[in-house]
């Protein structure tokens, strides 16, 4: 996915479909490496269409995997530097499955 390849030559921190852990880290990314570049690298308003682009993908990904992660915690996890309530995240998650 050509977006990933921008953010991976940007950060250095990016995770592929359809593990979404980061190559760098091994965690699940958006990494805490990631997650702590500072904004002036990496605006909200980049992120903002970004994630919200990659959501509906990874969602399809990981979502019933036997430890993975609940839709709407998807959605929390790619979306962190919003303030969503859960009921907010659920109803997100519930429009992009
Ligand atoms: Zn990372």
């Amino acid at each position: 996915m050509t977006v990933l390849d921008g953010i991976r030559t940007v950060t250095g921190h990016i995770g592929y479909p359809p593990s979404w852990d980061c190559e760098a880290c091994g965690e699940p990314w958006p990494c805490p490496n990631f997650q702590t570049i500072p904004p002036d690298r990496l605006t909200t308003s980049t992120l903002i269409p970004v994630m919200a682009f990659l959501l509906s993908r990874a969602i399809k990904d990981l979502r019933g995997r036997p430890e993975g992660p609940e839709p709407p915690e998807i959605v929390q996890r790619f979306v962190w530097f919003l303030p969503l309530s859960d009921d907010e995240a659920r109803a997100i998650a519930l429009r992009l499955r």
